[in-house]
């Protein structure tokens, strides 16, 4: 293939997507090698794996952000504002749906966009597994919006308690899914009214918060070790965390869960983080082989088994391993395949040879708010799996952070942005008060 002007679109600037227009933009942006966009359907990109902490307030999203246009700008990639809702494999492009204002008038019509390599990394949406009332009474933490809408529905709950606390009633808020999401928010809720009551929310305190996580398996946490799972269990029983396991929800309204057993969970803010998908469009999209839960089926090249122009990585990729189980959908997978696909797509243009893809497991860390971090690292030093706790795990958790910031960034605006960072906690309040 030649490399001038050639068109490359990657659909999603998430913790993968963002990644790969950054590499390419630099390495092929810059010197006009290639016309390289990324479109996602914000303005702005946020770590996922830190949205149960905007849902809290322990993180402020518009302070943590980043502008695509900026990043773009910076890195000599275009960003398009839209949403994917098709793919013309034939004639090669991609169609964006309209851009509406509140009012519902149009801003930008549908339109298309021509790519010679497509590289899809539109992520996952929760998978309520069509569990009847969910989609009306639950939140999903999918995105910034969401874990917004759970920050308001919350503020205005303690707010109300505060204002009228009864010795016999609590804040009831139940969580579906003890996986890390479930676990992680758990706790920062228990963090969250503790800084609240601090700033003078009357009578709310860790007594008046009835948290509720509720797991259909065998025990939380069930993709880590049970030596990890009984720890982050105890830490969560003893903050007050009602960890209900072996129950299954199957259906939600206005006042609560039932489950298969016969019992009401009464709840206040139902929250649903049980399972992914890739988006119900994706199926079988432009004739593309996808599996049961809507991800592209790729190689281990990561391009698409039924057309080698498209690739797809992260979340909305189905990878298979040597033992035959998926790669997790995960942030550390959807950073290792960026890194691999940037090396294909160069591959691709220069005649060269394509990698295969393997997924490295770094291990697994839960961050149980400031309470406690728990998890295993793997890797050739610890032989296997190390279980972890406290100070260490904590650093080991942040440095997932770190390092898809690295890759964002470089190293010196990363130690600039962690600076910031401090001073930030020092200046500002512990907790996005409104
Ligand atoms: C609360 C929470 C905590 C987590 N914690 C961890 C953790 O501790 N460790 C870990 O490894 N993983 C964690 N994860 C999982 C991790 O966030 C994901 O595996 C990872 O973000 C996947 O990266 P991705 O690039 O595939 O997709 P994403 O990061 O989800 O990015 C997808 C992007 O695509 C855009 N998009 C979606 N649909 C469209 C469309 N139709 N058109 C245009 N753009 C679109 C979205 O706006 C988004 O920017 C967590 C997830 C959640 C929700």
């Amino acid at each position: 293939m030649e490399t001038e002007t050639k068109k490359i679109v990657i659909v999603g600037g998430g913790a993968g997507g963002l990644e790969l227009a950054t590499s390419l933009g630099k390495k092929l942006g810059r010197k006009g090698k290639a016309e390289v966009t990324l479109v996602d359907r914000n303005h702005s990109h946020l770590w996922k794996p830190l949205l149960h902490e905007v849902a809290t307030g322990a993180l402020d999203d518009g302070v943590d952000a980043l502008s695509y246009l900026a990043h773009a700008r910076n890195n000599a990639f275009r960003f398009q504002l839209g949403t994917l809702i098709d793919i013309n494999r034939d004639q090669k492009f991609i169609r964006l749906g309209r851009i509406d204002n509140e009012q519902g008038e149009v801003l930008v019509p549908e339109r298309n966009l021509s790519y010679d390599i497509l590289v899809m990394a539109l992520g996952s949406v929760s998978n309520d597994f069509g569990t009847a009332g969910v989609k009306d009474h639950c939140i999903y933490l999918d995105n910034p919006k969401q874990a917004q809408l759970f920050h308001n529905k919350m503020l205005n709950l303690f707010l109300k308690f505060s204002s009228q606390p009864h010795e016999e009633e609590r804040v009831n808020i139940a969580i579906v899914g003890g996986g890390a999401t479930g676990v992680e928010l758990s706790a920062e809720l228990h963090n969250a009214v503790k800084q609240l009551h601090s700033y003078g929310y009357q009578g709310l305190d860790s007594k008046a918060l009835n948290v509720t996580l509720v797991e259909a398996g065998e025990r939380i946490l069930p993709a880590l070790p049970v030596r990890i799972s009984s720890s982050a269990h105890q830490e969560l029983s003893n903050l007050g965390v009602n960890v209900l396991t072996k129950t299954m929800v199957t259906s939600a309204d206005a006042n609560g869960l039932h489950t298969k057993d016969g019992e009401f969970i009464k709840a206040d803010l139902l929250v649903w983080a049980a399972g992914i998908k890739a988006p119900d469009f994706m199926k079988d999209i432009a004739g593309l082989e996808t599996n049961r839960i809507n991800q592209l089926v790729v190689e281990r090249t990561l391009q698409t088994t039924r057309d080698p122009a498209i690739f797809a990585l992260g979340d909305c990729a189905n990878c298979m391993q040597d033992d035959g189980t998926p790669v997790p959908p995960r942030a550390q997978a959807a950073h290792q395949m960026a890194t691999l696909c940037y090396h294909n797509i160069m591959a691709l243009l220069n005649g060269g040879t394509l990698k295969s893809y393997r997924y490295t497991d770094r291990g697994s860390l839960v961050s149980l708010s400031k309470y406690s971090t728990v998890g295993s690292l793997m890797g050739n030093l610890t032989k296997g799996s190390m279980m972890i706790e406290g100070r260490l795990a904590r650093l080991a958790y942040i440095s997932l952070y770190r390092m898809h910031q690295v890759a964002l960034f470089g190293c010196v605006k990363t130690g600039l942005i962690v600076l910031v960072g401090s001073i930030n906690r020092i200046i500002r309040p512990r907790l996005k008060l409104h």
